[in-house]
């Protein structure tokens, strides 16, 4: 429920289902030639690397930097692409981070912030998630963007 402000794909009727189930049927029925591949369990040491095998790159939408730290060092390990993103009630950030040619998320951010509850506004979700996937799009296509180091 606390969720609801900032899904777009989930809605209140999904509530007490997992959130990739969720997220599976409604990209299915928004575009039924997508092809959707979920998984429900929590990232960790233990799974990450089945998590990530055969990706091309990794979008951050983690609320923690535990994870985002763990992927951001598998990134590193891989040489693919890590986009994140983060967002902090009105203020976000997103960066591209391009494994041998960028600063990795631990070189931007040295140590996680404290823990704590904090605010999220739906909007601003949105704006940094736009953000986040317009930055992928510029990857794919190799366009859009300037190579680092040019
Ligand atoms: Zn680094």
């Amino acid at each position: 429920m606390s969720n609801l402000n900032r899904q777009i794909l989930h809605w209140e009727k999904d509530i007490g289902r997992e959130k990739a189930e969720s997220f599976e049927e409604k990209l299915s029925q928004m575009n039924p030639d997508v092809e959707v591949a979920v998984m429900t369990q929590r990232i960790s040491e233990d799974n990450v690397a089945d998590v990530i095998k055969g990706s091309d790159l990794i979008v951050d939408a983690m609320d923690n930097f535990q994870t985002r730290y763990l992927l951001n060092r598998v990134a590193l390990e891989k040489k693919i692409p890590f986009f994140h993103g983060g967002v902090y009630g009105f203020e976000g950030q997103v960066t591209t981070i391009i494994p041998g040619e960028t600063a990795c998320l631990r070189c931007i951010f040295p140590e996680a912030p404290a823990p704590e509850a904090f605010p999220v506004i739906g909007a601003t979700c949105g704006v940094i998630g736009c953000i986040q996937a317009t930055e992928v799009v510029k990857y794919i296509v190799g366009c859009g963007w300037e190579e680092p180091g040019v």
